[in-house]
């Protein structure tokens, strides 16, 4: 048997993974109930083709909305640059697809065995159980798990699926850093139909010190993101978000304004600094409490996705749990800090403050050739082979 503490996004696919290859999982989840923040996501094609391999993927192309391209624009919504996504969904077969958090998170427990989600159960300590004891099966008890409403259970094998502020990560793994981006970022859902040259794109406009992203999930329901940069410290009240954003194209400011306020989640960009240690003896991190990533590549979930069919296979793969959490280090180290980095070094370009400076980024971009946004994608989009 296998322990996941965290029900998100990774602690979920990697649980139907692992039960669709005949394995035994338990997920202890702190939530009383899956609730997802009120947001949408987009499921880029790298994530589809993991689903497409579970045979799931048609659960989220009925219940979300197809992406064929996605768009760096100016505030007035011109094109600065445009991914080319058609390549990539004549060759993997899948695409883009954005959807409501809560709808995939729901999708995502349905497809779990019963009896494989304990909610309510928030890890307060793991500890090593030094003289493993034999519990009589035959497997041997590698871990003390005790949570804050006072139980305790053991585990054999564990996987930390609990996100950034992981506590598998901080009790069991050598110290981290997360590392803060100094971006306020707004996120919101709301009833509203984009014009229909917009409906089946991710627009994404840069400002000076400001971004702005909108994507309809479903028929009328639009999910956008705002970020704007701060120096030392920040005091932006959800009034001031109209004014961050007076200056731009009036669908952008009308989309604020059509959303109402309890539909806008405000938090702080963080990731966590690259860190090579992901495996330890009978355990292992996925996802946001391995790798997390500031947003600006839309990656940190699919990469969590991605996280699931490697350690999957691996398991099938390799005959102890030590040698298959291993040899998934191996595989999916280099891409998921590849995307890390990029997409720090995206939040600090996307939010220049100089108009000369801003006006040399958007020339270079545009006159990126398309094979060199397709190389870029293609490392992105590919899944790598176990
Ligand atoms: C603004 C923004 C936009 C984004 N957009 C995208 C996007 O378009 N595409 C994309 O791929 N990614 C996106 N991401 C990133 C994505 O949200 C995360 O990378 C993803 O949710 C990580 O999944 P996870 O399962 O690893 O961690 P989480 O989603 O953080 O899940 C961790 C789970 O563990 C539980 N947990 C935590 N601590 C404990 C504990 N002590 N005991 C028990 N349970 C615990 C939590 O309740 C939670 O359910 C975005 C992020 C942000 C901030």
């Amino acid at each position: 048997m296998i322990t996941i503490i965290g029900a998100g996004i990774g602690g979920l696919t990697t649980a139907i993974a692992l039960q669709k290859q005949g394995i035994p999982v338990k997920i202890y989840e702190q939530a009383p109930s899956i609730k997802a923040v009120g947001a949408g996501i987009i499921l880029a094609n790298n994530a589809m083709q993991v689903y497409k391999n579970l045979g799931i993927s048609y659960l989220f192309v009925t219940e979300g909305n197809a992406i064929s391209s996605m768009n760096i624009v100016t505030p007035q919504l011109k094109v600065i640059s445009k991914a080319d996504l058609q390549y990539f969904e004549e060759k993997y077969r899948v695409k883009n697809t954005a959807i409501h958090r809560g709808t995939l998170q729901k999708l995502l427990v349905e497809e779990l065995d019963e009896g494989t989600l304990e909610l309510g159960k928030q890890l307060q300590s793991v500890k090593r159980i030094t003289n493993s004891e034999d519990t009589g099966d035959g497997n041997q008890q590698n871990f003390q798990l005790t949570f804050t409403d006072g139980t305790t259970t053991t585990a054999a094998y564990l996987i930390g699926a609990d996100g950034i502020e992981s506590q598998v990560r901080q009790q069991l793994f050598p110290a981290t850093e997360i590392r803060y981006a100094q971006q306020v970022c707004w996120r919101g859902l709301t009833n509203f139909t984009l014009p229909p040259e917009y409906r089946h794109e991710l627009n994404e406009a840069w400002g000076k010190g400001t971004r702005f992203g909108f994507v309809q999930i479903a028929p009328n329901t639009v999910y956008w993101y705002a970020l704007k940069s701060y120096h030392t410290v920040h005091k932006f009240g959800l009034h001031m978000l109209e004014g961050f954003f007076a200056d731009y194209h009036a669908l952008i400011r009308e989309i604020i304004k059509h959303t109402p306020k309890e539909k806008i989640h405000t938090a702080e960009i963080t990731d966590l600094k690259p860190h090579k240690t992901w495996h330890i003896p009978q355990a292992v991190l996925i996802g946001d409490a391995a790798h997390a990533t500031t947003p600006n590549l839309g990656q940190g979930a699919c990469q969590a996705i991605e996280d699931a069919h490697v350690l999957a296979n691996c398991f099938v793969n390799y005959p102890s749990f030590d040698e298959a959490a291993q040899k998934f280090q191996e595989l999916r180290i280099k891409k998921a800090h590849q995307i890390v980095n990029t997409s720090w070094t995206i939040g600090k370009v996307s939010h220049l403050n100089n108009g000369f400076l801003i006006m040399l980024r958007n020339t270079a971009m545009r006159m990126l050739p398309k094979s060199a946004s397709r190389k870029q994608s293609a490392q992105i989009f590919e899944l790598v082979d176990v």
